[in-house]
Parts: structure tokens; sequence; C-alpha cells
């Protein structure tokens, strides 16, 4: 049996945490056994919110990059890319959105939740509206039939099925209508108990330093009734607990039974969280370490990988502008 196709990706902007790798990168590097993997660093995609201020892109590509390899993303079994390496993903864009009705944009749900999200900032501009059309670019490129998304993102992979079939209608098939695969997601808070986001500052970066993550966890909100060590606490309502449930699933039920009866410290608890987080991302830290050492073997991948993807994508290009009559 040919294996299925798989296309996904992130934005660069910074160096991933914990939460992103139990929300998706981890079930990317389960699909790399079971589906041919083309996974994106999306650096135009970022530029759509923050085209201002593009001084830490590079940097930001390279980080993303090593984070990739370091969770588990091998360039033997799947191709990885920067998406401004291959060129056709800009110009299959394009040549969708002279396809693609305004209104289709307007309607995604996201687009008026980020506008008010990201107040402030001038997002009145072409790309951010038009950043569904460039995933459908991006996803058709590869012709792939199967996309892994959180439920949040299923609006926009319909849109790219309505992009594309409204392709195919127009010129003849030659796209593929992509399915949904649904992530199995691990939701993991952030330190302060609300959704682990860069942007407030409350999450554990993956592949950091055991320093750090003990930092980090140590500052975890508890139960935020048991004020003194003598006071029986809550479990159910503590962030600590939940990362136990995680990475130190077998000591659960003791230290629900202890923390219940006041028989252990939040301190101790967290202490003993921290080495079980410390350990779970042990090869991370260490792949991390050694990439980080030699840049130059994320450049061959990265540009081997381009070089993979742009085979593929020049061939989807070349029977698109066929069907378009622009060749
Ligand atoms: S003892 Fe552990 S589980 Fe109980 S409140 Fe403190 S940190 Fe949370």
């Amino acid at each position: 049996m040919p294996k299925g196709r798989i296309f996904s990706g992130m934005r660069p902007t910074g160096r991933l945490h914990l939460g992103n790798y139990l929300g998706a990168l981890e079930n990317w590097v389960q699909l790399q056994d079971e589906y041919e993997c083309y996974y994106g660093i999306v650096d135009l995609h970022a530029l759509t919110t923050d085209y201002e201020d593009t001084s830490r892109i590079r940097e930001n590509v390279r980080q993303l990059a090593i984070d990739f390899l370091s969770a588990g993303l091998d360039p033997e079994k799947s191709v990885i890319l920067v998406q401004s390496h291959v060129k056709e993903h800009a110009e299959l864009h394009l040549l969708l959105s002279m396809i693609t009705p305004l209104g289709w944009l307007e309607r995604v749900p996201t687009y008026k939740e980020q506008l008010r999200q990201l107040e402030g900032r001038d997002l009145t501009n072409y790309g951010f509206l038009g950043y569904p059309v460039l995933q459908a670019a991006d996803i058709s490129l590869y012709k792939a039939d199967t996309v892994p998304v959180g439920e949040d993102q299923l609006p926009h992979l319909e849109l790219c099925r309505e992009i594309v079939r409204r392709f195919n209608h127009l010129y003849g098939e030659v796209l593929l209508e992509p399915q949904a695969k649904l992530n199995k997601v691990q939701l993991l808070p952030g330190v302060d108990g609300r959704k682990m986001s860069k942007s407030y500052g409350n999450e554990i970066p993956l592949g950091a330093e055991p320093e750090e993550v003990r930092a980090r966890i140590l500052s975890m909100i508890t139960d935020p009734q048991r004020q003194r060590r003598n006071d029986p606490g809550r479990p159910e309502v503590c962030v600590a607990y939940t990362y136990h449930g995680i990475f130190n699933e077998p000591e659960t039920q003791e230290i629900s039974t202890e923390c219940r009866r006041a028989g252990i410290g939040c301190v101790d608890c967290k202490k003993r969280l921290a080495e079980r987080v410390i350990e779970a991302t042990q090869l991370v830290r260490e792949k991390r370490r050694q990439l980080e050492a030699h840049p130059e073997l994320v450049d061959e991948i990265l540009f081997e990988g381009a070089r993979k993807a742009r085979k593929v994508a020049q061939e989807t290009l070349e029977e698109v502008r066929e069907a378009m009559k622009i060749s």
C-alpha cells in the first residue's frame, strides 16, 4: 500500500515549549512511520503578523529546526523544509488567491478572533486575511491527502478543501482535497495554570536546562487554599498534579493520597516532579546541545529538505500552470 502524504507546519516565533511538544510535535514524530511527511518551518506565515520587525526571523527558523530535530523528527524519514526556501509556496499562493472569494476568508472564525486578540497591531493587510490561502497552497503543493490538525484549525482546512474544489472545478482535477486527522492532544497548562504560551511567559521551553526546569516548576501554581505545610491539599486543582499525571504517572496515586493528608509539602512534591520532567526531556536536551554545537548540520538538513520539497513542488506547479493555461 502506498503511504498517505502529510503536510504540516509551524511558525518560527521562538523556541518551542513542552505544550507544543505534547500538543503537536509528539504526534508528528509518530506519524513519520505511517506517512510520507513534509514538515514546514513556515516563515512566510510568521510575516503575516510580524512583518514590522523581522530581525529575529532567521534565528527563529534555526531554533525551530533544532527543536524539530531534537524532538525526534528524522530527516531520513521526513522532509523538513523552510517555506521560503521553496518559492513555489509563494507562487501557488498567488494563483489560489485569484480564485478565493473575500467572503470565504472573512468568515473564517479565527480571523476575527485573532484580530481581537492582537489588538494594537495593524493587521488590516492582505497577508493576514489571506493566511488560509497560503495554508491551502502549502498543503496543495505537496498534494498532501492528510493534515494533522487541532479542532481549532478545522475551519482553515475546510477552506483549503473549498479552494481546491473550486480550482478543480475551474481548471480540471489537479489538486487533492486533504482530509483532517485530528491530533490526540494532551493539553499541558502553563506554570500559572493558563494555556501554555510564550506570550504569557508561563512556558517550560522544550530542551530547557535542568536548572531552568526546576526553577519553572518550583514557581508553579498549586492549590491556593493550601497556605501552610499542615493544610491538606486538593490535587485536582493543582497544576503540578496535572503534570505528575503526565510525567510521573506511576506515583500519582501516592502523591494524591499524601497531598490530601498533608503528608507531603508542595516544595518537595514539585521537586519530585521536576526530576521526572528532566528525565523525560533528557534526550531532547542532549540532541539540542549537539545540534547547537554543529549549526552546519542543521543547515545541511534544511538545504536537503528544500531540495526534496522543491522537486515535488515544481511538478505540482507545472500541472497547475498547464491547467490554468499560463505555462
Ligand atoms: S502537594 Fe503536590 S499535588 Fe498537592 S497541592 Fe502541593 S504541589 Fe499540588
